[in-house]
């Protein structure tokens, strides 16, 4: 009888905790699908959910006072690495993945997790494990479980790419030992096929392919490459990954990879800094979704360079231009970041004020990481927004981002499902 009543009253507390109803009382409130800024509104939220906006307060059981706030929805990062922290080099990576155990990589990848919610990204889409395995699907699992903190996860796990092509390099190590490799290798389209399927059997909700390699800046400037797959490879890929209801993402450099991936069926296009006009055109037409990731080249460009690679570094001298036209021809932009190719201790936000700098408005920055980045996780009116029955994400700044765009950078107040994750 005691354990009985002991249950009932686990089983009332748990409830009534989980029934309990917030109010949020906004000075500024962002409506992300209009742009336009709301005045003293009144968000109430009950199991994790948004229930209601109003300009009139209601009753809660808790008010949280953001009166003097600007509130806008947790932002979404669809481009990133947990399981990697920083590879300027390809010393740097060869280190993480031959000197880090994968159980090692994930304790490192739970803490960029947690980090990931301090820097307001309450949801990410995470673009491939490099040699982690499956692991991201365990973080997620993880952080859904509430078993650590992080953000919201949609994963790729082993990410693709044909054999011999990705690193680590086998000629840099003894010829007759066997190393990791940070993707799964595929040759010909029935390998390609397999790979696909087992990925979702282990929880992939994207593919990932790595589309093109061997980048080369050619003397009128334009850039060129050699696509990774054979058109039945790819196809295959393509193929296996739309019929069973999952979404492809390609990281392709120039028209050699990402036409190829987008006629393979390819939604997004990761990095693209090479494209071209044909590019931008196909992509805007079709609604293919470009995530720059702009600052991880930045931050590469010069350590490659020393190493006597200077590929970034032409990316990193051209993308305005190229940005500046992709943009003026429609192209759809996703907020993406690569962090974890830089490190998960350097700034989230940063990519915004590239946008702001190169022509968007704040509000239009702010939309490829909350209406749009949804739109591309198939998460409209759950992510991104801030309406009746979303998902309670809610972050909130001292300053207006919309007067400085890097204020980005320095979340006060971070909500995820209801829960307070930070309060500054
Ligand atoms: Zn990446």
């Amino acid at each position: 009888m005691k354990k009985i009543l002991v249950g009932l009253f686990i089983f009332l507390t748990i409830n009534t905790i989980a029934q309990k109803s917030s109010l949020i009382k906004c000075g500024k409130l962002l409506d992300t699908k209009t742009g336009k800024v709301l005045e003293n509104q009144y968000i109430l939220i009950k199991n994790g959910v948004v229930i209601s906006i109003s300009s009139s307060t209601v009753t809660a059981d808790t008010i949280i006072d953001l009166s003097n706030y600007f509130v806008m929805p947790g932002m979404i990062d669809a481009h990133t690495h947990l399981l990697l922290q920083g590879d300027i080099t390809s010393e740097d990576y060869d280190v993480q993945v031959l000197k880090e155990s994968i159980p090692y990589r994930t304790l490192r990848a739970s803490k960029s997790a947690a980090q990931s919610i301090q820097n307001g990204f309450t949801t990410i889409r995470d673009l491939g494990t490099e040699g982690a395995g499956f692991a991201d699907v365990d973080l997620k699992k993880a952080i859904n479980r509430g078993v650590i903190t992080g953000p919201r996860m949609q994963v790729a796990t082993l990410a693709m790419n044909t054999t011999g092509h990705y690193p680590l390099k086998a000629a840099d190590y003894s010829w007759e030992l066997k190393f990791p490799k940070g993707v799964i290798e595929i040759t010909g389209a029935d390998e390609a096929r397999r790979a696909v399927r087992q990925q979702i059997e282990q929880g992939a909700d994207w593919i990932k392919i790595y589309a093109d390699r061997a980048y080369n800046r050619l003397e009128d400037g334009s850039f060129r490459s050699v696509p990774n797959f054979t058109t039945e490879e790819i196809n295959a890929i393509g193929d296996e990954t739309i019929k069973s209801r999952k979404k492809l993402a390609a990281h392709a450099m120039t028209r050699d990879g990402i036409l190829a991936a987008i006629n393979a069926g390819a939604i997004s296009i990761e990095h693209g800094s090479g494209m071209d006009e044909e590019c931008m055109k196909i992509m805007a037409e079709k609604g293919i979704f470009w995530c720059p990731t702009l600052f991880v080249n930045e931050y590469v460009a010069e350590g490659r360079a020393k190493m006597g690679s200077m590929i970034n570094l032409y990316f990193q001298q051209s993308i305005e231009a190229t940005f500046k036209k992709a943009i003026k021809m429609g192209v759809k932009l996703t907020y993406g970041t690569d962090i974890g190719g830089y490190d998960w201790s350097l700034p989230q936000a940063k990519d915004f004020t590239y946008f702001v700098k190169w022509g968007l408005t704040p509000v239009q920055a702010i939309q490829t990481a909350t209406t749009t980045a949804a739109e591309l996780l198939g998460m409209q009116g759950k992510i991104g927004v801030i309406t009746a029955g979303s998902f309670a994400d809610i972050i909130a700044f001292k300053k207006d981002p919309l007067k400085d765009i890097s204020e980005l950078q320095n979340v006060n107040f971070v909500m995820k499902e209801g829960k307070v994750y930070k309060h500054n």
